[in-house]
């Protein structure tokens, strides 16, 4: 299994992490970055699962004040090696975050790098997805991963004819989330990853997400998680 997203150094222990995720399976996984400035290196981890990495300014830590120095950093963490994508980006509509002009304008300009540099993004859009979609159509960018997609069903289609992947996390364990669960089943095979998001959703639980999401579609967890470990390296490249 890939785990398609992770944010490993804000788990406890992150060696423990990555030998539990190890444990169940898990062969490889993203670990996404929320502010370039400040994002830690990863201690020394397990030989497995593979980690991948990705930078971006998560719109929870776009800044008026500092967007030129963030955009900097970003810009020399992408060197990094072992990067493999831009992200998070995107936009959070929800209460107490960043105004909305400062959140559009940080998307905006990393779209635009992530195409510059080839690279796929991750975007994280909460309550602000037509408008996120329609960020991602104006620019360059054609590749990318809707993390924690929450549905709604009717935003598959166009993800998917921008080129995006459609990556189901821990929310899908919840009974009440009508809209993603109702969701899911309608997701192409060959658009569909999973994630723990960890730590919202400890690593080794990425099996409990392929289960829901294999009886959601009708189909066995094995597949489920050999199409997501496909789709995973497709769009990460790796
Ligand atoms: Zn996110």
């Amino acid at each position: 299994m890939i785990d398609a997203l992770v944010h490993l150094e804000r788990c406890d222990d992150p060696t423990r992490a990555a030998e539990q995720a190890a444990r169940v399976g898990v062969s490889a996984m993203l670990c996404a970055g929320v502010d370039p400035r400040t994002d830690r290196p990863l201690p020394p981890l397990p030989a497995s699962p593979e980690v991948h990495r990705a930078f971006g300014i998560h719109p929870e830590a776009a800044s008026e004040r500092d967007l030129a120095e963030q955009l900097a950093a970003l810009a020399r963490r992408l060197d990094e090696p072992g990067v493999v994508a831009l992200g998070e980006c995107g936009l959070d509509a929800r209460e107490g975050m960043p105004p909305k002009e400062i959140q559009v304008r940080a998307l905006t300009v990393q779209l635009a790098l992530a195409a510059e540099r080839g690279l796929p993004v991750i975007l994280h859009l909460v309550r602000a997805h037509a408008r996120g979609l329609a960020l991602v159509e104006e620019s360059q960018v054609r590749a990318g991963v809707w993390h924690g997609f929450a549905g709604p069903r009717e935003a598959i289609a166009p993800a998917v004819r921008l080129g995006l992947f459609l990556s189901v996390g821990g929310l899908v364990l919840n009974q009440r989330a009508k809209r993603l669960r109702e969701a899911v089943p309608h997701i192409p095979a060959d658009r569909l990853l999973v994630e723990t998001d960890a730590p919202e959703l400890p690593p080794e639980r990425l099996v409990d997400v392929v289960a829901e999401v294999a009886r959601l579609r009708g189909e066995q967890p094995i597949d489920v998680a050999r199409r997501a470990e496909d789709n995973a390296r497709a769009v990460y490249r790796r």
